[in-house]
């Protein structure tokens, strides 16, 4: 059987890696997280339906673990590509588990018993986890992993399972692969706000990333879907988004749009509506850019559920009497504003993955100026790059959205099937 190998378990990932085995080709999806399903795994609901999230990806993660075509490699990633289309020879490297894979039936005992906690990367922020745990409760494979980093070895675990699949030694390991093309879905990473040190972000608890809101609304995040200030535990009456952080600004060198950053942000201001009608929701932006299908028909509704959008973008964020001051010039009345909100989410532009650099280098592709991968023709080969037998998908190549992700991950599958049935 053909072989194909999908770098990046994202809804990009995902989506190409089913079809490339529902076409009975053979997948290797390799995915550096503990978990596959990227980004889409933790957001709380998605616009333009306001769809749950999980409720979407959760039965592809499933459908994935149970394809006889595909294998997951997780925590893993790519060290070397050598051939050319139709064989490539791929070299894996897969990082320690510390968990026997084959025997841990992911029942949770260890993580129950383990009396350490530490922050959790999966809810941005604002969530902790055990030493030994699962990313999330729906993480596919269903296993366990033990962060060695922060396990102070009290036995505990060893002791509880009764399987003997916590390790107290593990190692690096080394997979060779061939395969007859390449689909790379490696996504993005939000940009860091304290780059922007004037929003306060990590300075003062009450600013927050969107990425941290999707974790706090979802019901099954930290705060089991509670809206509350991280100062005080109380809950906000005025809530203001704040857009464009990390986009559109030349001073940080990110002149490019992100692309979901107003819808996203209109999605959770109707959240918050809907849930706390009484809240004063303000979104302060640059252009409301709301381009697909039912976009606009999305922001009309935002408009019409009583949410605040002012033309402007606030240049700072002030604390006064446990309150947060917000000063922009409106640039439709040329008034300057004042408010006074209890919570600021900053929208985090999206920006390439963590890595991308190396991919590319280890793949012999290129990247445009904004890092993010390039293509020989955006408008008739939005998947191609200059290395045939090697196809990009989603957020990899720009900030777009799920639909968007989802397409290019098919459009990408069929490139790499055609390279995969020659070779054969
Ligand atoms: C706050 C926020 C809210 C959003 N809300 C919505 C919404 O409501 N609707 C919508 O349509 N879109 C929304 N989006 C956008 C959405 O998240 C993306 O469109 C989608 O998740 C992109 O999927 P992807 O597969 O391209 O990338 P990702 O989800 O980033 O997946 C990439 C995967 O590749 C893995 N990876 C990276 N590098 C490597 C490597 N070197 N080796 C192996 N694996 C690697 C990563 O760990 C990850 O699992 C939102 C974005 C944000 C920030």
């Amino acid at each position: 059987m053909a072989e194909v190998v999908v770098i990046g378990a994202g809804v990009a990932g995902i989506q190409a890696a089913l079809d490339l085995a529902d076409h009975d080709v053979h997948v290797h999806l390799v995915e550096r997280e503990p978990t596959i399903g990227g980004h889409m795994a933790q957001l709380d609901k998605t616009f333009p339906t306001n769809d749950c999230s999980m409720c979407i990806l959760s039965p592809k993660m499933v459908e994935v673990a149970r394809h006889p075509n595909i294998t997951i490699h997780t925590c893993t990633e790519v060290e070397s590509v050598a051939g050319e289309v139709g064989h490539f020879q791929v070299r894996l490297k897969k990082h320690p588990r510390f968990i026997d894979e084959e025997e841990c039936n992911g029942c949770g005992d260890c993580i129950q018993i383990c009396p350490v906690e530490v922050y959790n990367r999966f809810d941005a922020g604002i969530g902790v986890r055990k030493a030994i745990y699962k990313p999330h409760p729906q993480a596919i494979p269903d296993i366990v992993i033990k962060d060695n980093e922060h396990c102070i070895e009290c036995g505990l675990c060893y002791d509880v399972c009764g399987r003997d699949a916590v390790l107290r030694e593990d190692h690096e390991k080394e997979i060779d692969l061939s395969a007859a093309s390449i689909v790379v879905a490696t996504g993005y990473r939000t940009f860091d706000a304290r780059n922007k040190p004037q929003l306060r972000y990590l300075a003062v608890p009450d600013v927050i990333t969107s990425l941290e809101f999707e974790r706090m609304i979802n019901a099954s995040g930290p705060t089991g879907g509670r809206i509350g200030r991280l100062s005080n535990g109380g809950t906000p009456r005025a809530i203001a988004f704040v857009q464009c952080v990390g986009s559109r600004d030349m001073s940080l060198h990110r002149p490019y749009c992100s692309g979901v950053c107003c819808m996203y942000a209109m999605k959770n201001a109707m959240l918050v509506r809907e849930k706390y009608p009484d809240t004063d929701v303000i979104i302060f932006y640059n252009d409301i850019r709301a381009y697909g299908k039912g976009y606009e028909e999305y922001y009309e509704r935002a408009k019409g559920m009583g949410i605040r959008f002012i033309r402007g973008l606030p240049g700072e964020v002030m604390e006064e009497n446990e309150c947060l001051v917000m000063v922009a010039e409106n640039t439709e009345t040329g008034e300057v504003e004042r408010h006074h909100v209890d919570l600021v989410v900053l929208s985090v532009g999206l920006e390439p993955a963590d890595g991308a650099d190396a991919i590319a280098e280890r793949l012999g592709i290129p990247r445009g100026e904004n890092g993010f991968y390039s293509v020989d023709d955006e408008k008739i080969g939005p998947v191609l790059t200059p290395r045939p037998g090697i196809y990009v998908a989603g957020t990899a190549t720009a900030p777009r959205d799920i639909p968007d992700s989802v397409a290019m991950g098919e459009a990408a599958a069929m490139r790499a099937y055609i390279d995969a049935i020659r070779a054969n």
